[in-house]
């Protein structure tokens, strides 16, 4: 268990109060919270980081996929854990996915009210999420997510709500499987690139590519373009209306730094769907890529991690049917 923070770890001053600060208990503070957990598997704690997960760094993801990479490459290793934050726990799972070379079980899990709350949901996530790492019918799913009974894909899950526990949907997609009090039931296979068939590495990477998010809304200041790539940025993900729209004038400035080299791909803020090429934008003439179903966050990881090396527009817009 590769414990970062978040709730799961957070603590209170009472058990009915909002306010919390996260990360704060130890990797084996939780374990010992979780009555029958040592029955379930030989489990050990490692603490990577303990912060909130909106402090999530790609310093942190880069370091943790390598550990989780040596450590699957021990035989006597059969599954990892990650305790997460819900903030952003959609991103690290996606970047694992891509990053991590293993069929065997990743398993990402969270809460979300803290340790010391009154019906803390931290427990049996992790109970769960143990489960499911132990159970080797969860090997070669990619890297999933456990919460609330549910396992859920890194490509299709996201956050949807602010507090309740039931936060984590796999809209499109559906979910992989759920698991009941340990109890593992699965449904299918994610059917995009992850882990072991996945091109991408992190092994000798510490740094990587500036990509920026821009939220698209009514009357969109322009200028926003020129901000990101004067800041460096080497990719823009919009965050667009509809399928991925954007007004006119961002589109022209959008248009003059996919001229120069950026790469500008076309997510949408919209909670579900596709978003595909050349419907209302010609993405052909203004050499824009779309994200799929990939939703912003996802999408501007993808194109991080592809921007470590040189392809063309083409082969970056065939990475997001791929993966
Ligand atoms: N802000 C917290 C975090 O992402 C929320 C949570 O874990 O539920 O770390």
């Amino acid at each position: 268990i590769l414990a970062t923070g978040g709730t799961i770890a957070g603590t209170a001053a009472s058990g009915t109060q909002a306010g919390y600060a996260s990360g704060q208990v130890s990797v084996e503070a939780m374990i010992d919270a979780v009555p029958g957990i040592r029955a379930l598997a030989d489990v050990r704690g490692e603490q990577v980081a303990n912060v909130g997960s909106q402090d999530m760094t790609f310093a942190i993801m880069i370091e943790l996929a390598n550990r989780i990479n040596a450590l699957l490459a021990d035989d006597a290793v059969n599954g990892v854990v990650v305790t997460h934050g819900t903030d952003t726990m959609e991103e690290t799972a996606y970047f694992l996915n891509l990053t991590v070379k293993s069929k065997k079980p990743v398993v990402l899990t969270g809460a979300m009210r803290p340790a010391t709350a009154v019906s803390a949901d931290g427990p049996l996530n992790l109970y769960n999420a143990v489960a499911v790492a132990a159970d080797s019918a969860a090997a070669d799913r990619g890297v999933v997510v456990v919460m609330n009974d549910w396992i859920h894909g890194a490509h299709s899950l996201t956050k949807t709500n602010t507090t309740s526990v039931e936060t984590f949907l796999s809209p499109i997609n559906g979910l992989i499987g759920t698991v009941n009090y340990g109890k593992t039931q699965y449904f299918r296979r994610p059917f995009r690139r992850n882990t072991d068939t996945s091109e991408f590495s992190v092994a000798s990477v510490t740094a990587l590519p500036r990509v920026d998010i821009l939220y698209a809304c009514a009357d969109m200041p322009a200028d926003l373009i020129a901000c990101s790539v004067s800041r460096g940025a080497r990719g823009i993900v919009i965050a667009g209306d509809g399928n991925g729209n954007m007004n006119a004038a961002t589109i022209e400035s959008a248009s003059r730094a996919a001229g120069t080299g950026i790469v500008v791909v076309r997510s949408s803020r919209v909670p579900t769907g596709r978003v595909s090429r050349n419907v209302e934008i010609d993405d052909d003439r203004f050499n824009f890529v779309v994200s799929d179903e990939l939703n912003p966050a996802k999408a501007r990881i993808l194109l991080m991690l592809a921007l470590l090396k040189d392809r063309s527009r083409e082969a970056l817009q065939q990475l997001y049917y791929a993966y």
